[in-house]
């Protein structure tokens, strides 16, 4: 299933190493190298690749509609991709959760007018900031001008160049303020992280991400989704409903194999020692996340 995300590892790999790194790798992520590359879905719909999570884009007469941001160092670099595509402004900006690969635009777009949307909890831990000990990272308090100023508990709808965007809440899956978005006209489905296309996910267990909450996440889009469904993952290049199943699929079959382990009584270091991961690693253990955390990060939410 990740066979065709091989030409796009290495730079979202990179990517990701800096995504969770808050202010102090600001210089390191803002080389001239990065490149916004645009890819049009639908009449209305674009995704934007880059450094970072995948940005989804509603573009039509009420205006651009922006699904996550990348890092702050390439928002004039997305405004210049967005302005190929349309000379309207960033009208709204929904943050499908709080890591800086998504969120680091905030400030940059929010002062040039764009509305910021996105669950409580995004709002509440980029206010707080967080030492992140699965990464042994810590990330610094946001500033006021880059937190959400629309937030909300469960789902909302932004009725808006004629479709209907749909955001669902999906409870401590990557994080605990994960929101998932689907255009129903459109028939497209951005998963935020709570879909990695390069591999094995990041279950931020510091973030309150859970893996059954991840399984959840993924089932919640599964049950939106229908054959012709384009998937926009968090990281990774576009997808489909076959992808996402598949990619469930094996996260259910790794937490029960590991869950069996858990309930004999091993602890984590007899766990690991198992390998119970085996089977995928080839696949999916050589991108961001490593066998042994996929592992550590499954056994730990059980
Ligand atoms: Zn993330």
């Amino acid at each position: 299933m990740f066979k065709r995300t091989l030409t796009t590892l290495s730079v979202t790999a990179a990517s990701l190493v800096l995504a969770f790194s808050g202010q102090a790798y600001a210089h390191a992520d803002s080389g001239p190298e990065v490149e916004i590359k645009a890819q049009k879905l639908t009449d209305g719909i674009y995704v934007l690749f880059g450094q970072g999570g995948n940005i989804g884009l509603s573009v039509g007469d009420d205006g651009v509609y922006m699904i996550d941001d990348q890092y702050g160092q390439l928002s004039d670099k997305i405004k210049a991709a967005i302005a190929e595509i349309t000379d309207q402004p960033v009208s709204y900006l929904i943050n499908t959760h709080w890591h800086g690969d998504h969120v680091g635009g905030n400030e940059n777009f929010a002062k040039s007018g764009t509305v910021i949307v996105a669950h409580d909890n995004v709002r509440q831990r980029m206010s707080a900031g967080l030492e992140m000990s699965s990464l042994g990272r810590k990330v610094e308090p946001s500033p006021e001008g880059a937190l959400p100023v629309i937030t909300f508990d469960k789902e909302l709808s932004l009725h808006l160049n004629g479709d209907e965007m749909r955001v669902y809440h999906v409870a401590n899956a990557h994080t605990d303020g994960d929101s998932i978005i689907y255009f129903a006209k459109d028939n497209v489905l951005h998963m935020g992280d709570s879909y990695f296309n390069i591999g094995y996910p990041f279950i931020d267990v510091s973030s309150g991400g859970t893996v059954d909450g991840y399984i959840a996440a993924v089932e919640k889009g599964l049950s939106l989704a229908n054959d012709e469904t384009q998937i926009i993952p968090g990281h990774g290049p576009m997808s489909n409903k076959k992808e996402l199943s598949e990619f469930v699929a094996m996260l259910k079959d790794l937490r029960n194999s590991i869950a069996k382990l858990k309930d004999q009584g091993m602890s984590l270091e007899e766990v690991l020692a198992e390998k119970p991961s085996a089977k995928y690693d080839e696949e999916n253990g050589k991108n961001f996340i490593k066998p042994a955390q996929i592992v550590t990060f499954i056994y730990q939410t059980l």
